[in-house]
C-alpha cells in the first residue's frame, strides 16, 4: 500500500495544474440549478471526461431540473466508496462578469469556484491518481446531483434517485462539498425546510364595514409569534422569513401567506416540529380566517452513523501525515447531501472539497492549493480504510 500511496501522491503533484485547468473550464461552464441547459452541458463535458478515463456513467434526467451523473471504476473485492458533488450552482449566468474564472495570488474567484466545482476537481485528481497508481481494491464512484441548491425542489426530489442506486453497500462516502477554510470536516449538518402558511380570510371595507371583515393579517401576526416562541437556541430553529398580505389600508385584508424556515438536528426533531405547526394551524385567533399549511422541498439532517467517527479519524491520521494538520469536526447549520447518505446508515465526510469561504455570494472564493492538498488526504484515506471497514 505504500507504494501505491506514493506512486498516486506524485501523480496529484504531477497533474495539479491539468486539474486546475479542468476546474477553470468547468467553472466556466455555468449552471446556475434553473439554467438547464447550462447543467446539462456541464454533466455531458464530465459525462465524455469519466468516459476517457474508462468509467462506466449514468446519465439521469429529469423534467425541469438538470440531469445527473454517475460513474464508477471496476468493481473490486471489497466495497465501493463514493465521491460526491453538485453540478448547479446559485448564480445567475453572467453574475461575475466576462473573467469568470479569476486566479489572484493563491485565491480563486468565480460562480460555483468553491461551491461545489472545486469538489468535482479534487474528486477527479483523487480518481485519477488511484487509477494511475493501479489501485483496484474498491470500486470507485462518482455521483453527481444536479439541483442540490433547490433541496432538489426542481426536480421534486427525484434526482435522489442517484442516492438510492448507488450508496447502498458502499463502504464509505465523501462529499466534496465546499469545505471550511480552516481544514475542518463536516460530521453532522441540521437538516431543514420550508412551509408556507396562507391564511385565507374574508374582506371588507375598512371604513364603513369593519365588523364584517376577518383579517388573516391578524390571524398571521398570532400565528408567527406562536411559531417563532418554538424555536430552541440549542436545536430546532423556526425562522418566519417572509410575509406577505393584504390590498390597501382601506381594506380588510382577506389574504396572507408567511413563509417559515425550519433547522432541526435530527429526523425525530423535524417530525415534532411538523407536529407543532400542525398544532398552530389548527389554533383560531380571529374568526372566519382559515389556514393552510403547505410543505416545499427540505434536507434530512445530516446525522452520526456508528462508524462516522472511526472513518474521520482516519482522515485526521491521513492529514497529519501528510502534514496538512490536524483538523477537528463541525456541526454546522447549513444542510447538504450527506444527509442521504447518513440516512443509510454509511458513513460520510462532508465539506472535504476545497477550501474556500462565502459561498453563495459573489465574493466567492477558494484556496487555489487546497485542491491538491483535499486530493492527497482523499486518496490516502481511501488507501488506509481497513478491508473491514
Ligand atoms: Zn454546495
Amino acid at each position: 500500500m505504500e507504494e501505491t500511496l506514493r506512486i498516486a501522491l506524485a501523480y496529484i503533484d504531477e497533474h495539479e495544474d491539468d486539474l486546475i485547468g479542468l476546474w477553470e473550464n468547468i467553472v466556466r461552464i455555468e449552471s446556475q440549478s434553473s439554467d438547464l441547459d447550462g447543467v446539462a452541458r456541464l454533466a455531458d463535458h464530465l459525462d465524455t471526461y469519466c468516459d476517457a478515463l474508462g468509467m462506466g456513467t449514468k446519465l439521469y434526467r429529469f423534467d425541469g431540473a438538470g440531469p445527473a451523473l454517475a460513474a464508477w471504476t471496476r468493481p473490486g473485492p471489497l466495497p465501493p466508496v463514493a465521491l460526491m458533488a453538485h453540478l448547479d450552482t446559485v448564480h445567475p449566468k453572467g453574475a461575475f462578469g466576462e473573467d469568470t474564472f479569476r486566479v489572484e495570488g493563491d485565491l480563486v474567484h468565480g460562480p460555483g469556484v468553491y461551491d461545489c466545482k472545486g469538489g468535482i476537481a479534487v474528486a477527479f485528481l483523487a480518481i485519477r491518481a488511484l487509477l494511475h497508481a493501479g489501485y483496484r481494491r474498491r470500486q470507485l464512484k462518482l455521483l453527481l446531483i444536479g439541483d442540490e441548491e433547490t433541496a432538489h425542489a426542481l426536480s421534486h426530489e427525484e434526482s435522489l434517485v442517484l442516492y438510492r442506486d448507488h450508496i447502498p453497500g458502499c463502504a464509505a462516502a465523501f462529499n466534496c462539498e465546499s469545505g471550511p477554510l480552516n481544514g475542518d470536516v463536516i460530521t453532522r449538518r441540521k437538516g431543514g425546510f420550508v412551509v408556507s402558511l396562507l391564511f385565507q380570510g374574508r374582506a371588507s371595507h375598512a371604513g364603513n364595514a369593519p365588523e364584517k371583515g376577518a383579517s388573516a393579517i391578524r390571524e398571521a401576526a398570532h400565528k408567527v409569534l406562536d411559531i417563532e416562541a418554538l424555536t430552541d437556541l440549542s436545536g430546532t430553529t423556526f425562522n418566519c422569513g417572509t410575509i406577505q398580505g393584504g390590498s390597501g389600508p382601506n381594506v380588510v385584508p382577506d389574504r396572507c401567506e408567511v413563509k417559515v424556515g425550519v433547522r432541526f438536528k435530527s429526523k425525530e426533531a423535524r417530525d415534532t416540529a411538523l407536529t407543532q405547526l400542525r398544532e398552530i394551524r389548527e389554533r383560531v385567533y380571529v374568526p372566519g380566517v382559515s389556514t393552510e399549511l403547505k410543505m416545499s422541498a427540505g434536507f434530512q439532517a445530516m446525522e452520526l452513523t456508528e462508524k462516522t467517527e472511526p472513518l474521520f479519524q482516519i482522515w485526521r491520521h491521513a492529514s497529519e501525515e501528510l502534514g496538512h494538520g490536524s483538523p477537528q469536526t463541525a456541526f454546522t447549520g447549513g444542510c447538504s447531501d450527506a444527509a442521504y447518505v447518513a440516512m443509510e446508515g454509511i458513513p460520510v465526510l462532508c465539506g472535504v472539497g476545497v477550501r474556500g469561504a462565502n459561498h453563495h455570494a459573489l465574493t466567492e472564493y477558494a484556496v487555489l492549493r487546497s485542491l491538491r492538498e483535499r486530493a492527497r488526504i482523499l486518496v490516502k484515506t481511501i488507501l488506509d480504510l481497513p478491508d473491514d471497514f
